[in-house]
């Protein structure tokens, strides 16, 4: 008996240590530091940004502000120099994690163990889309399933390719709408690689969507055509997944840049950040010309497929857009325009207000809390994102970036997960966001309506 129970043991040990190291990842950040800084002074954030220039140091917070905590993590390589000009300049640095690594495989755990008990628990099969972090082929099979679901969905939805990118994968692209619809709404995910939860938040809103397209009441459907882009930047998605869990930016060389005008560098370091790429107010701020940083704007404005795809799909047979929203990890604020300065557009009260019925909306589903505000206001000054772009360039009024869970609160119980978030949590948080995201969308047609009735008044 005894026997048998020790043999038991030892085969779950065995299997529990497998399944814990059998992850897709190779031990790249074994001996990364995860680190959180207090800046003080101006001083000290130009200092941070000139780790984030120098010495690849990859900030983790959107949040680049004086007595905000910051996270960052450092390559093994770095940690040491880091560290002491930190100590010199008068930085206060707390060690959060000395192997990044580690942190990686616990999630994946969590995330393999969650599909194991809820697929035992559960009769039904459980749709992969909420149980995994999809690949990208496998994001390309939901899509045409979702497409082909029935007849109603075959009629009410199109998908279609917005372009290719560097390592030619097409950028899918499903719109939802019912034939009446006549107002057009924008939503794109996944453009920053690491950002897992943001396409897998995609996927969630597009199969609702659907439910409700088989539905024969009257939705938000028969008012808006719903254009959802689930994936953005499909190369660095897959390089996310099999490589580097913490890619963020695209796949295209920068080996070939002395062609360019504003920036001759050449380099053998990977990719560009697409949120800092685009073409209105480019460079101005928080951005980096070294093409090994994780937020370097390119060798040019506009100069990536993805970024030239999406521009081009926005002014696409200058089709009249209410609303664009995108969706990035981590921190848990809805935010406008402007990201490139710390000025705000004239119309801001209305892009808060809507924010605000979207958030609030979003909350009552789970109790999630998201801060509002402008984006260089809330989080720091950076240009060259999509949504300053979309605002300026592309002329759309209801511009917002939707930074998903968890939040960026060093309170908060999984604050720690950052962009490493178990798919334990692609349920609840597709729920509140998709719940949100409607509640937002109803507010423009009641909006809209009371425009037209003022109109109306002698
Ligand atoms: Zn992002």
């Amino acid at each position: 008996m005894l026997f048998e129970m020790w043999t038991s043991f030892i085969i779950y040990w065995i299997l529990f240590t497998y399944s814990y190291a059998n992850n897709n990842y190779n031990n790249f950040y074994k001996g990364h530091e995860l680190i959180r800084v207090l800046p003080k002074t101006n001083e000290h954030l130009q200092l941070i940004r000139h780790f984030e220039d120098n010495y690849e140091v990859d900030r983790w917070s959107e949040i680049l502000q004086i007595n905000r905590d910051i996270k960052m993590s450092l390559p093994q390589n770095q940690v040491s120099k880091i560290k002491q000009l930190c100590k010199q300049y008068g930085i206060d640095v707390t060690i959060l994690n000395n192997n990044l690594d580690e942190l990686i495989k616990k999630s994946d755990h969590i995330s393999k163990q969650y599909k194991k008990r809820i697929q035992r628990s559960i009769k039904d099969r459980i749709p992969h889309h909420l149980t995994d972090y999809l690949t990208y082929e496998q994001i390309v099979q939901f899509l045409n399933k979702q497409h082909n679901r029935s007849p109603s969905s075959k009629n009410f939805t199109s998908l279609f390719s917005i372009g290719n990118t560097y390592e030619n994968r097409s950028i899918w692209t499903i719109r939802i709408g019912k034939p009446s619809a006549r107002r057009n709404i924008l939503m794109d995910c996944g453009i920053h690689a690491r950002e897992f939860i943001s396409p897998a938040t995609c996927l969630y809103m597009i199969d609702k969507l659907i439910d409700e397209v088989n539905n024969r009441k009257v939705s938000i459907l028969s008012i808006f055509n719903i254009y959802i882009i689930p994936l953005l930047n499909p190369d660095g998605y897959e390089y996310a997944q099999t490589e580097r869990r913490m890619w963020r930016k695209n796949r295209s060389p920068n080996n070939n840049n002395n062609n360019y005008y504003y920036y001759n560098t050449n380099s053998n370091c990977m990719g560009v950040d697409l949120n800092r790429n685009f073409g209105y107010h480019w460079m101005e701020n928080g951005a980096s010309t070294n093409p090994c940083s994780e937020t370097y704007a390119g060798p040019k404005p506009d100069s990536e497929l993805e970024t030239q795809s999406l521009q081009k799909f926005i002014k696409k047979s200058s089709q009249h857009w209410d609303a664009y929203l995108t969706f990035h990890s981590y921190g848990q604020y809805w935010i406008y325009p402007w990201g490139f300065a710390l000025y705000m557009p004239d119309d801001y009260i209305e892009l808060k207000n809507k924010a605000q019925i979207g958030s609030e909306a979003l909350k009552r589903v789970n109790g999630t809390l998201y801060k509002i505000g402008s984006a260089a206001n809330l989080l720091y000054e950076s240009a060259g994102g999509s949504d300053d772009w979309a605002k300026g360039v592309g002329k759309i009024k209801y511009v917002y970036t939707v930074e998903l869970r968890p939040s960026d609160d060093m309170n908060d119980a999984h604050a720690h997960f950052a962009f490493m978030l178990p798919s334990t949590f692609i349920e609840p948080v597709g729920q509140e966001t998709y719940v949100g995201v409607k509640e937002f969308l109803r507010s423009l047609i009641t909006s809209r309506r009371q425009i037209s009735l003022s109109q109306k008044k002698p």
